[in-house]
């Protein structure tokens, strides 16, 4: 059982060893983007006021996430665990996360920080916007998101380093590498556990 965040920039690798981690584990991957950017496909209310915000590269408004992502977090599904990225991705949303999962039974055991070069983020991220379409992978609203992670998101290391939770990885290399790492100083943090 483990209960992880994947706390790095845009373009780090967090979806993909997201979902890697959630099948070794056995737990559901919970990506607060992918979640977001299927409310903007399906046209609901939430989807009608994030797309904007997305569009320009900035965050959704805490209220809006926190809500989406604690409601989806207090499901059956992650009672037994569950690797989350992209939330939480500022400090009054740590700090509501926190609480909320002190309350809940669902307080995390591990964050993990996936360290990559800048000039290596924005070259994955423009490939990626070549091969995918992600209509924020261009090279406007790249380096607006990178802005907002060092701005917004950066802070929350000291947050999670501070409470002797964060674990840091190398994020280069080949991807079954990274994963392995990050396993490795998940599976050391549940044994101190
Ligand atoms: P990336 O990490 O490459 O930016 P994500 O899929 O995690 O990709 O996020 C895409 C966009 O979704 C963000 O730029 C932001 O607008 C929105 N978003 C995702 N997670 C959050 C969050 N926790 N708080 C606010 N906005 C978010």
């Amino acid at each position: 059982m483990v209960r992880t965040l994947l706390l790095a920039p845009p373009g780090a690798g967090k979806g993909t060893q997201g979902e890697r981690l959630a099948a070794h584990y056995g737990v559901p991957h919970l990506a607060a983007g992918d979640q977001l950017r299927g409310h903007v496909a399906d046209g609901t209310p939430l989807g009608a006021q994030a797309h904007g915000y997305m569009d320009r590269g900035e965050l959704v408004p805490d209220d809006l996430v926190v809500r989406l992502i604690l409601d989806l977090l207090g499901g059956d599904a992650s009672r037994d665990g569950f690797v989350l990225d992209g939330f939480p991705r500022t400090l009054p949303q740590a700090e509501q996360a926190h609480s909320w999962g002190l309350a809940n039974d669902r307080a995390l055991d591990a964050v993990v920080s996936l360290l990559v070069p800048e000039d290596e983020l924005v070259r994955r991220l423009l490939e990626r916007g070549r091969e995918s379409g992600r209509s924020d992978d261009n090279d406007e609203t790249i380096r607006k998101r990178l802005k907002v992670y060092n701005d917004q998101t950066a802070p929350l290391l000291d947050y999670y380093r501070q409470r002797g939770i964060l674990h840091e990885v190398e994020g280069t290399g080949p991807v079954e590498d990274v994963t392995s790492r990050i396993i490795d100083e998940i599976d050391a943090a549940l044994q101190q556990r």
